[in-house]
């Protein structure tokens, strides 16, 4: 409850971005509000640690922002899942698609294992289509991959029917 409301008073709402027509959800308000954040990132350890996570992928970019504070929460390690051609290793790559054109992300390929139990940690749920892509390229490593953990679910998009198969948690609904 706590977190819920520090979102809802520290996210704000930027019209027709990145296109017209859309409201997008932006944490930077968040970020600069150390209490704030400190609650957020708290509850989001709080999941990690009931899940038994042992290691924490975050999806580039804003997710990076939230799994580095998680993981050094719980003493987990952190994964990043990267846009196309980030990566300095080898890499394996997940395509998927977006209301217009497609999008690729990328692990390196030894960067999850067998025995890993990974939290998936990002801003925002929306259509469910990154997330997917996300434990595709974890579970194609041997991975466990527990969940999904954000922010902010726009449950008007049906993300959560895209990923089935995983637990997701979103500190506040909209
Ligand atoms: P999806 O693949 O449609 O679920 O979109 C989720 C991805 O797009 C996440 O990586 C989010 O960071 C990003 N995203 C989608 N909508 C928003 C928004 O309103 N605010 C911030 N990020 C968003």
């Amino acid at each position: 409850a706590a977190a819920a409301e520090a979102l809802r008073t520290h996210i704000r709402d930027i019209h027709d971005f990145p296109q017209p027509g859309v409201v997008f959800k932006d944490i930077t308000p968040l970020l600069a509000t150390p209490a704030a954040f400190s609650t957020v990132v708290g509850a989001l350890s709080d999941t990690a640690e009931q899940l038994g996570a042992t290691v924490v992928a975050g999806i580039e970019a804003r997710g990076f922002l939230l799994a580095a504070p998680v993981a050094d929460r719980i003493g987990a390690g952190i994964v990043p899942i990267r846009k196309q051609g980030k990566l300095p290793g080898r890499t394996v790559a997940e395509s998927y698609a977006l209301e217009y054109g497609t999008a690729t992300l990328e692990i390196h390929d030894d960067a999850v294992g067998p025995g890993d139990r990974v939290l998936i940690v990002d801003d925002v749920l929306a259509t469910g289509g990154t997330a997917a892509a996300a434990s595709n390229l974890l579970r194609h490593g041997g991975a466990e991959v527990l969940g999904l953990a954000v922010l902010m679910e726009l449950t008007f998009l049906a993300g959560r029917d895209r990923i089935p198969s995983l637990a997701v948690t979103a500190l506040l609904e909209i």
